[in-house]
C-alpha cells in the first residue's frame, strides 16, 4: 500500500472540528472539478509535500494538546487504505478524528466509518446544478448515499452549502434546505462564497456573494426549516 499523500497542514484551529481544538491535514486528490475550488493545488493525486512519517511524529507531540484531527482535501477518502490506515494510527493516539468530505465515495465512507466521530458534508447545489459546479454526473447521487449512510451511523455531522451565486440562487438555497428538512438533517452550515481567484471574482460581485446573508426573510425562512443553521459569512 503506498503512503498517504498530505498536501497541506494546518497546525491549530478552534474552527474545522465543532467544539475542539484541531489540526487540519489536506490529502492530495479529489474526483471533483468544483468550478469555485480554493485547493486546485490539490486536485492530482501526486507526491504530498509533506513526508507522512514526520506529521505523525508531529502528531505524537500534540497529544494533549489538541483533541482532533481532521482529514480534508482534495477529497481524503480518495486515498482509499492509506488515509484509512493513516486516520487509524491518528484515531489510536487518542484524537477524535473529523472528515471534510463531498461524499463521492460513500463505499470507502462506511469502510471509514468506525474510525470517524464527525464529518461535514458538502451539499454544493441543487441535482440539476450539480454536474455543471462539480463537472461530475453521478456526484450528486454519491453525496446522497454518503448522507443517507452517515445518519445511518447515528454519529454527529454537519451539511455545508457554499453559495456560490454562479450555481445557487435563493430559490435553490431553499430548496436544498428544504430537503435536508426531508432528510431529517438537524445541523446546516450556509458558507459565503469567497472568489479566491482574480477570474472568479470577475464573474460575481460582493453584492452577490452577500445576498444570502443580508436578507432577513430568507434567513428566517431557513431557520424554521433546520433551526440549527450556522452562518458562516
Ligand atoms: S470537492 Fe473540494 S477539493 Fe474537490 S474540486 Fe470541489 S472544492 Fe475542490
Amino acid at each position: 500500500m503506498r503512503d498517504i499523500q498530505i498536501g497541506g497542514l494546518v497546525s491549530f484551529t478552534t474552527i474545522d472540528y465543532p467544539g475542539k481544538l484541531a489540526a487540519v491535514l489536506f490529502l492530495v486528490g479529489c474526483p471533483l472539478r468544483c468550478a469555485y475550488c480554493s485547493n486546485p493545488h490539490l486536485l492530482n493525486v501526486g507526491p504530498g509535500e509533506y513526508d507522512p512519517e514526520k506529521i505523525y511524529q508531529w502528531l505524537q507531540t500534540r497529544v494533549g494538546k489538541l483533541e482532533a484531527v481532521v482529514f480534508s482535501g482534495g477529497e481524503a477518502l480518495m486515498q482509499g487504505d492509506a488515509t484509512i490506515s493513516f486516520m487509524r494510527r491518528v484515531r489510536e493516539l487518542g484524537f477524535a478524528i473529523g472528515l471534510h468530505t463531498n461524499g463521492f465515495y460513500p463505499k470507502m465512507l462506511e469502510r471509514a466509518a468506525e474510525l470517524v466521530d464527525w464529518i461535514g458534508l458538502d451539499y454544493k447545489a441543487t441535482r440539476e446544478k450539480y454536474e455543471s459546479l462539480v463537472g461530475n454526473a453521478i456526484a450528486y447521487d454519491n453525496m446522497i448515499q454518503s448522507l443517507t449512510f452517515w445518519q445511518s451511523t447515528g454519529k454527529d455531522f454537519e451539511v455545508r452549502i457554499t453559495c456560490d451565486p454562479r450555481f445557487i440562487d435563493k430559490s435553490d438555497l431553499i430548496a436544498i434546505v428544504r430537503d435536508l428538512n426531508a432528510r431529517g438533517v438537524q445541523t446546516v452550515a450556509i458558507q459565503k462564497y469567497i472568489a479566491h481567484f482574480e477570474d472568479d471574482a470577475h464573474k460575481t460581485t460582493p453584492e452577490m456573494r452577500e445576498q444570502f446573508f443580508n436578507d432577513p426573510a430568507l434567513r428566517d425562512q431557513i431557520s424554521a426549516l433546520v433551526p440549527n443553521t450556522i452562518w458562516r459569512e
